[in-house]
């Protein structure tokens, strides 16, 4: 691909904008944080990850003057006996306990329907939308099946990775490298599905 293209990441999380960078610096593709445009992040009202995903590359649209377009990604962890929460909760279940505490409501909420939480089929999404204009949009969504785990293992990654086992593995995504986990993570494959897009384009 010939020339640069600027997007604006709609993200206040310096570390993911370095990331993204890192990964698309191949393509000739460059983030740009949002908070050279503001401070405030919108509230994340949606009811699924496609809807926030969708309501903060808006914002970030919306802030910037719509010059550039905008990727904003939702992401988080559904268990199906638990009818898929948290979901769009993950981070909000995280906000004012540390992560041991929310596996600890996991296995409880788990054993309260009758079931133990070793081999829960669980699965981790990103959702990433991609905006050109409030009409104008492309989600790429990246789905990573797998079952649960407790006690948790693990002291890599974050979130909800040590009570996480991928499908086909016995180690946890907190038991294996960044690097490995980056080759298949929900994040690598939204992130697969928009490299093939823009360099489509
Ligand atoms: P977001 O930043 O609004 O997308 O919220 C994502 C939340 O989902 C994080 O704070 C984590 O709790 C959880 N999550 C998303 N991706 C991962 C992952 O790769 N590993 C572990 N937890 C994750």
């Amino acid at each position: 691909m010939g020339k640069n293209i600027k997007i604006i990441l709609a993200t206040h999380n310096k570390k993911k904008v370095i990331e993204f960078n890192k990964i698309f610096k191949l393509y000739n593709i460059t983030f740009l944080p949002l908070t050279i445009f503001t401070q405030k992040q919108p509230k994340e009202t949606g009811k699924s990850f496609r809807e926030n995903a969708i309501i903060k590359a808006k914002n970030a649209g919306k802030v910037s003057g719509w010059k550039l377009p905008c990727l904003a990604d939702d992401s988080g962890l559904s268990i199906k006996i638990l009818s898929n929460q948290p979901g769009i909760y993950s981070a909000r279940w995280a906000e004012k306990k540390d992560y041991s505490q929310v596996f600890k409501i996991i296995y409880d909420k788990i054993k309260d329907k009758g079931a133990i939480m070793e081999g829960q089929r669980a699965f981790f999404t990103c959702c990433l939308a991609l905006l050109y204009s409030p009409t104008k949009i492309y989600i790429f969504k990246g789905i990573l099946e797998g079952n649960l785990t407790y006690p948790p293992r693990g002291r890599f990654g974050f979130g909800y990775d040590p009570i996480f086992i991928p499908n086909g593995n016995k180690k946890t995504l907190a038991e294996i490298s960044s690097n490995e986990k980056n080759k298949i993570s929900h994040r690598r494959l939204a992130i697969s599905k928009l490299i093939e897009h823009a360099i489509d384009k």
